[in-house]
C-alpha cells in the first residue's frame, strides 16, 4: 500500500485564498481590515522569523499587521503592560504573543491578560478551557493543531469513532489536538515519555498525530495499515548530499510509513503551512466577532 499524500502546502493555499476573499469583500461592505498585533520579546532568530512571516501572510491577504518587539531583558510588567494595551486598542483585532518567552517571564500570566476576543492563538486558559469541556465553544482554537484536524477533514478521514493517538503532550499542539479529536468522537489516547510500549500503542491507531520532536522516530513498522499519519514535527537532519548539509524531516520515518499508512502528511509541505493559514482565519474571526 502507498499512502495518500496529504497536500498542506495546497490546502493551506486554498484557506489562504478564502480568508483573502472574505477581507476583500469587508473592504468592499465598508468594514475596517482585520489587524493582526505580534509581541516579541527577545531575539531568537527563529522566533523572529515565526513573526515576520506572520506579518507578511496577513499583508499579502489584505490584513493589517502591527509588530511590537520588546528586549530580552525586558520586565513581566513591561510586557503585561504591552498586552493590556493592545486588548484596549480598538483598532487591534487579533494578539499573538510569540512563544517561547525568555525563561524569567512567566507565559501563562501574560498569555491570560489577552482578552478572549482577541486571543487568535486560542491559548488564553478561558478559551482551552472551553475546548476542554463538553457543550462549551472557544471562541479561538489554537492553529496547529487545528490545522491537523482541518487536514483530515480535507483528506475525508473519518474521526469518528477512530482510535487515535496523539504522540507528545505538549500546551501548543498536543493536548488541543487531543481535545479536537475527542470532540469529533474519536477515542483518544495520549502518549508520552513515558508511555510504555509506544510502538504497541501506535499500532492501535486509526489516526497519528504526532509533535515530539524527535528525528524520524516513528518507525514505518509502528503504523497501523491505512492509518492516517499526521506528522507535526520540524526536525533538522544531516544530509551530506544537500548544499545546505542538512534537510528538514519530521517525527516519523516518512519513506517506510507511506509504505503502510493509508494517508501521510509530508515535512515540509504537510501541517507547517496550515499553522499560519488557521492563524490567518482566526483573524478574520476575531474582526468579524468585533464588528457586532
Ligand atoms: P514540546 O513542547 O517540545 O513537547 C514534546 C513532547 O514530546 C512532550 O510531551 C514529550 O513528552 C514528548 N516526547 C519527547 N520525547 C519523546 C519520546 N522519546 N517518546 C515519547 N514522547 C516523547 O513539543 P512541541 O512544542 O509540541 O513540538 C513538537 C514538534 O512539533 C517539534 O518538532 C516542533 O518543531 C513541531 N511543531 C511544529 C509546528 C508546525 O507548525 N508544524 C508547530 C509547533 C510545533 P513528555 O511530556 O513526557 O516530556
Amino acid at each position: 500500500m502507498t499512502a495518500q499524500i496529504i497536500d498542506g502546502k495546497a490546502i493551506a493555499q486554498k484557506v489562504r485564498d478564502e480568508v483573502g476573499a472574505a477581507v476583500a469583500q469587508r473592504a468592499a461592505r465598508g468594514l475596517a481590515q482585520p489587524v493582526l498585533a505580534t509581541v516579541l520579546v527577545g531575539d531568537r532568530p527563529d522566533s523572529a522569523a515565526y513573526v515576520a512571516s506572520k506579518g507578511k501572510a496577513c499583508n499579502e491577504l489584505g490584513m493589517g499587521s502591527v509588530s511590537h518587539r520588546l528586549p530580552g531583558d525586558a520586565t513581566q510588567e513591561q510586557v503585561e503592560a504591552l498586552v493590556k494595551g493592545l486588548n484596549a486598542d480598538p483598532k487591534i483585532n487579533g494578539i499573538l504573543v510569540q512563544l517561547p518567552m525568555p525563561a524569567h517571564i512567566n507565559e501563562e500570566s501574560a498569555l491570560s491578560l489577552i482578552s478572549i476576543e482577541k486571543d487568535v492563538d486560542g491559548f488564553s486558559p478561558l478559551n482551552i478551557g472551553r475546548l476542554a469541556q463538553k457543550g462549551r465553544t472557544p471562541l479561538f482554537v489554537p492553529c496547529t493543531p487545528a490545522g491537523c484536524i482541518y487536514l483530515l477533514d480535507q483528506a475525508g478521514v473519518k474521526i469518528d469513532g477512530a482510535n487515535a493517538v496523539v504522540l507528545g503532550r505538549s500546551n501548543i499542539v498536543c493536548m488541543p489536538a487531543a481535545l479536537l479529536l475527542l470532540r469529533q468522537n474519536a477515542t483518544v489516547t495520549i502518549c508520552h515519555s513515558r508511555t510504555r510500549d509506544l510502538p504497541g500503542m501506535i499500532r492501535q491507531a486509526d489516526i497519528l498525530i504526532a509533535a515530539i520532536g524527535k528525528i524520524e522516530m516513528v518507525r514505518g513498522d509502528w503504523i497501523k495499515p491505512g492509518a492516517a499519519v499526521i506528522d507535526v514535527g520540524i526536525n533538522e537532519k544531516l544530509d551530506p548530499s544537500r548544499k545546505s548539509g542538512r534537510r528538514l524531516v519530521g517525527d516519523v520515518a516518512f519513506d517506510e510509513a507511506k509504505e503502510v499508512a493509508g494517508w501521510i502528511t509530508p515535512v515540509p509541505g504537510g501541517v507547517g503551512p496550515m499553522t499560519i493559514a488557521m492563524l490567518m482565519r482566526n483573524t478574520l474571526h476575531a474582526a468579524e466577532l468585533q464588528d457586532r
